[in-house]
């Protein structure tokens, strides 16, 4: 077995014709032929999805002391952008080939490192050896209008991250809450990225869902905070299931940092196409919070009653995808067995992530079992997502194909 598929890793196409067979992700816009790597989630695929989000939420909200909640909107204002930098940076280096005209992000084809780095390395066309062009930088923000008239004035952006959210209502959230240094403000919800490359099923899409973590810290203690969440964070995939072994830190070099950040490492997973990112944890300073008291003209700081001083707090962010926590607890929920010489497919999913919790499975539909077991159904649905079936026989119950 080589290193990036380790036993009982599968492959993804198994894994993606299960959740199609199933019902727990299908293709988007299926009936027209797809739609550039969009997925929509099915009746299974829903109530897994929902569950991750709850389960990260009660991690980082409902069982501490230290956490408020959030939801901002996806359209704000394009001075937000502007003064968090990403309206100049949030950019990937494009190349494409001269040959095929394939696509690709310089970063995908060399192993990490500076822009620079990423150009050099990028050399032949992977796919048919041909020239690659030089790499161009390309903003993968999305951009709309507002109103019914499509100029530049009207010009505004889909968040492509949640975290500007939380910087922008960093004074209301204070103010309303009264928290004490260090706090922290969870948010969930869809980010978009127009990016060059999408694929490897739902890890990399244009439109995703993100639980992002703005923990507001004071000068100093940063890097201590740091430690923590990065140890906090892989924790809480063990805990819901994810496989210790299938999980590592890997710390950033710096010219591989964002233009925010002063430290960033990211939880990386063992997908069945390689170790790559499933969650940041960055230190990103004072940084937004400058910029926004900059252009907004606001007073984005803290008073510290303690010292009597006023200053602006530093931030470590934890930030994950929910899509890419739900493909790595089914990869590692996956598992094939052998009963009685025929091969069946199971998810081994953590109780708490489960879509169905209870299944109502009478054995035959005669006059005795069938009110019974409906009044038993009627009992538990108010309290756990349940399934019912009195379709069945006895036999297929014991049915063992997959
Ligand atoms: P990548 O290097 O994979 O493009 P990133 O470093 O740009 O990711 P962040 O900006 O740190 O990602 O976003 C935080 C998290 O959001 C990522 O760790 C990932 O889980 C998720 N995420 C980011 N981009 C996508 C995407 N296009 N599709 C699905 N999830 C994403």
């Amino acid at each position: 077995m080589s290193e990036t598929t380790p036993e009982s890793t599968v492959e993804m196409e198994t894994l993606v014709s299960l959740c199609k067979r199933r019902g727990f992700i299908f293709p988007s816009s299926e009936i027209y032929g797809g739609f550039e790597s969009t997925w929509d989630y099915g009746p299974l695929g829903t109530e897994l999805k929902q569950n991750v989000k709850r389960a990260w939420w009660k991690a980082m909200v409902q069982e501490r002391d230290d956490m408020v909640g959030l939801d901002s909107s996806i359209l704000m204002s394009p001075r937000v952008w502007e003064a968090s930098g990403h309206t100049s940076h949030f950019t990937d280096a494009l190349v494409e080939c001269q040959n095929c005209k394939r696509r690709f992000r310089a970063e995908e084809l060399s192993d990490h490192g500076s822009d620079e780095e990423q150009q050099s390395a990028a050399g032949a066309c992977p796919d048919c050896g041909g020239r690659l062009t030089e790499a161009r930088q390309f903003n993968t923000m999305f951009k709309t209008f507002v109103g019914a008239v499509e100029e530049e004035a009207s010009i505004a952006y889909l968040r492509p991250e949640t975290a500007q959210g939380i910087f922008v209502n960093f004074e209301n959230v204070l103010t309303t809450t009264r928290r004490k240094l260090p706090f922290g403000i969870a948010q969930q919800g869809k980010s978009f990225r127009n990016e060059i490359t999408t694929g490897n099923f739902i890890f990399r899409t244009r439109e995703f869902e993100q639980m992002e973590m703005e923990y507001f810290v004071k000068p100093g203690t940063d890097d201590e905070w740091y430690d923590y969440w990065r140890q906090e964070r892989l924790n809480w995939f063990v805990r819901f299931g994810a496989r210790r072994e299938h999980l590592r830190l890997r710390e950033y070099a710096p010219e591989e940092l964002a233009h925010y950040s002063v430290g960033t490492t990211d939880i990386e997973f063992l997908f069945p196409m390689g170790w790559d990112e499933l969650e940041g944890i960055a230190k990103r300073t004072d940084y937004d919070l400058k910029r926004h008291a900059e252009a907004s003209g606001r007073r984005l700081d803290f008073f510290d009653e303690e010292s009597g001083e006023h200053f602006v707090p530093y931030v470590v962010e934890p930030a994950v995808g929910v899509d890419r926590c739900v493909l790595v607890f089914l990869l590692d929920a996956y598992h094939e067995e052998e009963v009685r010489g025929e091969r069946r497919a199971f998810l081994r999913l953590h109780p708490a992530l489960a879509p169905i919790k209870v299944a109502v499975l009478p054995l035959s539909r005669n006059e005795k079992l069938a009110p019974t077991s409906r009044q038993v159904w009627d009992l538990l649905r108010p309290h756990f997502m349940t399934q019912f079936d009195d379709a069945q026989s006895i036999g297929r119950r014991y049915d063992l194909r997959p």
